[in-house]
């Protein structure tokens, strides 16, 4: 452990003397985002000793911004998992109590910012991994828009889902690091030229149609986190949004078209992993298959090999058209559920999460109870839409994260809501 809270795996500072919005600000780096001369692990032993020749994208902005690159942080192997558990390197604790998880993915990030190591952190959330640690945590995540930032250099889960996004104390530091990373870059075909600029930021909540849909008070939501974000909607009303309820009815498909559609991308995406230039060193004398194999256990731990499991089953011949194809006609009724209630409102509001931070290895033995804690999360992956969770008070004792949803590249919006709340 480099630090208290297990946050950081790698405490290599990397400075930089450009001058820019980030000068001399120590930001920390999700270790699924790939930086030139510091390993990348993913959390995993399959990439010890993984040196990357190159930056991710966003990570040659922060340099480019004057930030000082402040280690790469802790988190599920390859982004698996809802508690930072699935770590090969023990999980994270949460500052706030360190009987209890981060979050996940991006714990490590999470409980770096929260601990007051560093003032931001990048994250990637897939399912929702930066929300979900900011919400354990009590700080700001904003999950951006599939496309407004470049997944260059982010090692792939699953592409279709994943976005690289700010973490950070507030809404402000949040905001001025989006406005680094968002923009086009030619070497992700999925990212569109859209720059946030950190000048327009200013609270605005006044006259707001801030949908609240049912589903997200719905069954399996501990009856404290709903107290505590309905007080928070009802703040929102008193700062002068309009509140209305709406109703999502595909949310009931969400998490099995994300967890078929997650381990299908993550079982061709972990394919490449072989042993040969990095990772365990494979037994050359075996036969090719062996060998691989062998590396391959030795590799990757019990979480990942599950999703491989599960998405090459998924994916294979017989079984293709029923699990995959279906999964994609279930996600496309769920953007059109948001695109539909997204019309009649500008945002919408609900928890982050279910639940506040479980205790540590609480969750751990039941993979599909941490699968449903990520109800309110994945929906948003799944609509490919920006979402902020913000520290809204408490429930047992832990921080709540209120969750504010907008429309497709509608950060403007939702951050200066998000600002007008805190
Ligand atoms: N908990 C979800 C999963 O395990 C989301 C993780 C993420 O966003 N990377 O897939």
């Amino acid at each position: 452990m480099s630090d208290a809270y297990n946050a950081f795996l790698s405490d290599i500072e990397i400075p930089s003397d450009a001058s820019g919005p980030l000068a001399g600000i120590r930001v920390a780096v999700k270790d699924n985002i790939s930086t030139k001369n510091i390993p990348t692990t993913c959390a995993s032993k399959i990439l010890l000793g993984y040196i990357p020749p190159y930056d991710a994208h966003a990570v040659e902005l922060l340099k480019a911004a004057g930030a000082t690159i402040a280690g790469k942080t802790n988190m599920d192997e390859f982004g698996m998992g809802t508690t930072t558990e699935n770590s090969a390197f023990g999980p994270a604790l949460n500052p706030r109590d360190t009987t209890r998880v981060t979050g996940g993915s991006s714990g490590g990030s999470a409980a770096a910012v929260a601990a007051g190591l560093v003032p931001m952190a990048l994250g990637s959330d897939t399912g929702g991994s930066i929300r979900c640690p900011a919400s354990y945590c009590g700080i700001v995540g904003l999950k951006p828009s599939y496309g407004r930032v470049s997944r260059y250099g982010l090692i792939a889960y699953a592409n279709s889902f994943e976005q690289i996004g700010p973490m950070a104390a507030n809404v402000t530091d949040t905001a001025k690091l989006f406005s680094v990373i968002a923009g086009g870059d030619r070497r992700d075909s999925t990212s569109v030229d859209k720059p946030y600029r950190f000048a327009d930021l200013h609270a605005d909540i006044k006259g707001k149609v801030i949908g609240v849909p049912r589903e997200y008070f719905g069954e399996g939501v501990d009856a404290d986190v709903a107290k505590t974000v309905e007080t928070s909607i009802g703040r929102l009303e008193e700062l002068g949004a309009v509140i209305r309820e709406v109703s999502l009815p595909s949310m009931q498909y969400a998490l099995a078209a994300y967890y078929v559609t997650c381990t299908c991308e993550a079982s061709s995406n972990l394919d490449r992993f072989d042993g040969v230039r990095y990772g365990p060193e494979p037994e050359m004398n075996l036969p090719w298959h062996d060998a691989y194999t062998k590396v391959r256990e030795a590799g990757f731990g019990p979480e990942v090999r599950r999703r491989i499991l599960l998405g090459t089953f998924a994916l294979s011949a017989g079984y293709y058209g029923k699990y995959y194809v279906k999964a994609q006609h279930a996600k496309q009724l769920i953007r059109r559920d948001f695109q539909r209630v997204l019309t009649g409102c500008d945002l919408l509001a609900g928890p982050t999460m279910p639940n506040v931070a479980p205790k540590l290895g609480e969750m751990t033995a039941d993979p599909l109870r941490m699968y449903q804690t990520d109800i309110l999360t994945v929906p948003v992956n799944i609509a490919g839409i920006p979402a902020v969770s913000l520290p809204c008070g408490t429930a047992h004792g832990m921080p709540v994260g209120l969750q504010l949803m907008g429309r497709m590249f509608g950060e403007e919006a939702l951050l200066n809501a998000a600002l007008a709340f805190e």
